[in-house]
C-alpha cells in the first residue's frame, strides 16, 4: 500500500504586510524540491479510475504528469519536459489554469487523498511545470518540435475574440495547419486574463509569454478590431472558410437601483479595466486615473468581487464586501476568499442595496442596505436570498458593482441570423456549431459567465469540429 501523507506541502506566499502595498503576485509557487515532495503524496490511482482526471474539465492525465516528475527525480529538466508534454496534450495554457482554476471544485475536489487529508495540490504542480519549463527554455524547445510538425493546409479560419476560448481554438487550428487570424476589439489580446484578473493573481508578463507561443505557431492577432463595426461579420464569412466566436460575456449586469448613476459608483468591469489593462494603479506613470475613496463597498460574492475588493485595498481604501447570501454560497475561488480575508477585506453577509444616497454635488455618500434571509435553493442550487424589509444605512464614498456579466448584445444584433437564448447566449449544437453552418462558438459567449478552463475546453472542441466540418465539406 502506498504511504498516505495527509498534509500538503505548502506553497510559499508573500506576507500580508508586504503584498498589500503592491500588485505583485501573492503566491510564489513551488520550487523543484517542494514540487517533488508534493508529487510524492499522489497515490497514482489507475488512469481509468483516477477521479482527478474526471474532475478536470479537459481531462488532463494528472497522475501521468505527476509520475513524470517522480520518475525523473535526478533530472528536473527531463521531468518537467515529460510532464509538460502530457499536460499540453489536453491544455495549452497551464501557467494560467494552474493559477486561476477553481481546483477545489474540480480535480482537487475529488482527489481521493482529500477524503482523509489535504487533496494533492494539483493546480500548483501544474503551475510549477509550466513556470519551470518557461524559465528553463524547455517550453521553447517543445514548441519548436511542435512547429516542425505543422503542415499547412491552405484553409483560413477567423476567430472573433482573443480570450481563453478564442486563443485555444486558434492554437489548436494552427497546429492542424490552418491559417488563423484572431480579431480582438481591445488593444491587447487575452480577454479577461488581461483586463479582468489582476496582477496579484495572474501576472500579465505570464499571460503575454503564453500568448507569444501563439505567434510562433503562426497565428495572426489583429487588435483594435471590433467585429460588427470595424469589419462586418459578412465580410469575415466571405474571406474565411470557417469562423469561431469567442466574444465572452463582457457586459456588466447593473440592477436599476435608485441612485446607481451617482459619482463614485463603478461597474467592476470598468474598475478592473482601469486598474489592470490601463495600469491606473501606476498613475501618473500611466495616463489612466482611477479614483477610490476612503471606504469602498463591493457588491457581490464571485471572483470579480474579490478581485475588485483586493485591488481597491491596494489603492489604500477600507474595503467591504456586501453579499446577499452567506460565505458558504460565495462563488469565488476559496484561495481568493482566504487571501481577501487575510488582507483585511471586511465581509458583511445577507445584505443587499436598496438605494444609493448622494450629496448635493451628486457624489455617493451612503448606501441603504436591506437585510436578507435564506430561503429554498434556486436553479443554481444555492439558497435563495429573501428580503426581510429591515433596512439600515452605511456610509461609503465608492461602490463597485460585481453582480455578474452577460454577453454583448451590440455584436449579436449585427448578426440577426445567429440564434441566441433569452440570456443572450449563442445557441450551439453538440459540435459547438451555431445556427449558421460553418460558424462555431464557445466560452462565456455560449455559457454566460463561467471559467477559464471551460472556455479553453470549448476552444479545443470547436477546433476539432471545425477541422471535421471543413474536411467533410471538401470531400
Ligand atoms: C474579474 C474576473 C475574474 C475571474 N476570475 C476567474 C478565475 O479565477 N478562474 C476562472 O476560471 N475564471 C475566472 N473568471 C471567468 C473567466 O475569466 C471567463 O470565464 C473566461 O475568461 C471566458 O473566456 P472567453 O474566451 O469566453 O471570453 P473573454 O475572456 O471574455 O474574452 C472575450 C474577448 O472577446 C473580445 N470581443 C468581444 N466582442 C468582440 C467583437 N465584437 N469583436 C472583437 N473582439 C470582441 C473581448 O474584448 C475579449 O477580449 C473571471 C472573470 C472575471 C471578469
Ligand atoms: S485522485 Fe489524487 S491521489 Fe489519485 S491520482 Fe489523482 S491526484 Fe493522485
Amino acid at each position: 500500500m502506498p504511504r498516505l501523507i495527509r498534509e500538503r506541502v505548502p506553497t510559499p506566499e508573500r506576507s500580508v504586510e508586504e503584498r498589500v502595498r503592491d500588485f505583485g503576485e501573492v503566491n510564489l509557487g513551488y520550487t523543484w524540491e517542494l514540487a517533488l515532495k508534493e508529487a510524492e503524496r499522489c497515490l497514482q490511482c489507475p488512469k481509468e479510475y483516477a477521479p482527478c482526471i474526471k474532475g478536470c474539465p479537459v481531462n488532463i492525465d494528472i497522475p501521468g504528469f505527476i509520475r513524470a516528475l517522480r520518475e525523473n527525480k535526478d533530472d528536473p529538466d527531463k521531468a518537467v519536459r515529460e510532464a509538460l508534454k502530457i499536460i499540453w496534450a489536453s491544455n495549452s495554457l497551464p501557467a494560467i489554469t494552474g493559477r486561476v482554476c477553481p481546483q477545489e471544485e474540480q480535480c482537487e475536489g475529488v482527489c481521493v487523498v482529500g477524503k482523509v487529508g489535504d487533496p494533492i495540490n494539483i493546480g500548483k504542480l501544474e503551475r510549477f511545470v509550466a513556470d519551470y519549463a518557461r524559465e528553463h527554455g524547455i517550453e521553447d524547445e517543445l514548441l519548436r518540435e511542435e512547429i516542425k510538425g505543422i503542415k499547412k493546409n491552405g484553409k483560413r479560419v477567423a476567430v472573433i475574440g482573443a480570450g481563453p476560448a478564442g486563443l485555444t481554438c486558434a492554437a489548436e487550428l494552427a497546429k492542424m495547419g490552418y491559417e488563423v487570424t484572431i480579431f480582438e476589439a481591445l488593444h491587447e489580446p487575452g480577454g479577461v486574463l488581461i483586463y479582468g484578473i489582476p496582477e496579484f493573481r495572474l501576472p500579465k508578463e505570464i499571460v503575454k509569454k503564453e500568448l507569444a507561443k501563439l505567434k510562433e505557431l503562426g497565428v495572426k492577432i489583429e487588435t483594435n478590431v471590433l467585429v460588427g463595426k470595424t469589419i462586418t461579420f459578412e465580410e469575415l464569412r466571405k474571406e474565411y472558410d470557417a469562423i469561431f466566436i469567442g466574444t465572452g460575456a463582457g457586459t456588466p449586469r447593473i440592477f436599476p437601483w435608485p441612485g446607481v448613476n451617482l459619482n463614485g459608483i463603478y461597474s467592476a468591469n470598468e474598475f478592473l479595466t482601469r486598474v489592470n489593462l490601463m495600469k491606473a494603479y501606476k498613475f501618473p506613470e500611466y495616463d489612466t486615473p482611477v479614483k477610490v475613496g476612503k471606504r469602498v463597498a463591493v457588491i457581490g460574492g464571485g471572483n470579480t468581487a474579490m478581485d475588485a475588493a483586493r485591488s481597491a485595498l491596494r489603492l489604500g481604501a477600507e474595503v467591504w464586501i456586501l453579499y446577499r447570501r452567506t460565505r458558504k454560497e460565495m462563488t469565488a475561488r476559496e484561495e481568493e476568499i482566504k487571501h481577501a480575508e487575510e488582507e483585511g477585506v471586511k465581509f458583511m453577509f445577507l445584505v443587499s442595496p436598496k438605494r444609493f444616497i448622494g450629496d448635493e454635488n451628486g457624489n455617493l455618500k451612503a448606501i441603504e442596505l436591506e437585510k436578507m434571509k435564506l430561503g429554498e435553493p434556486d436553479e443554481s442550487g444555492r439558497r435563495r436570498p429573501i428580503p426581510t424589509g429591515e433596512t439600515f444605512i452605511m456610509e461609503f464614498d465608492t461602490v463597485i458593482i460585481a453582480i455578474g456579466q452577460t454577453p454583448n448584445k451590440t455584436f449579436l444584433q449585427t448578426v440577426p441570423e445567429l440564434k441566441v437564448d433569452k440570456k443572450g447566449r449563442i445557441i450551439v449544437d453538440e459540435n459547438l456549431m451555431t445556427s449558421i453552418p460553418g460558424v462555431f462558438a464557445g466560452g462565456d459567449a455560449i455559457r454566460g459567465e463561467a471559467t477559464v478552463i471551460l472556455a479553453m475546453g470549448d476552444g479545443r472542441k470547436a477546433a476539432k469540429a471545425i477541422h471535421e466540418y471543413l474536411t467533410k465539406k471538401n470531400n
